[in-house]
């Protein structure tokens, strides 16, 4: 399991997300820009942001 928080990219947003894979995560966090901080393009660069940001999840949690 991975988990992003939007708060490492966009602060003060507690926006946070699960997924199996990356992609699946990344795609889920791309669609949270558009929709809550107005981001018309989610540019390459933007998509690099957000893997760095990706950490594995505890399961337990
Ligand atoms: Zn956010």
């Amino acid at each position: 399991m991975k988990t992003y928080a939007c708060g490492t990219l966009v602060p003060g947003c507690s926006w946070t997300a699960r997924a199996e894979t990356e992609a699946d995560l990344v795609a889920r966090a791309a669609a949270h820009l558009r929709e809550a901080h107005g981001e018309t393009e989610i540019r390459p660069d933007m998509i690099e942001r957000i893997k760095e940001r990706i950490t594995e999840a505890d399961d337990a949690a």
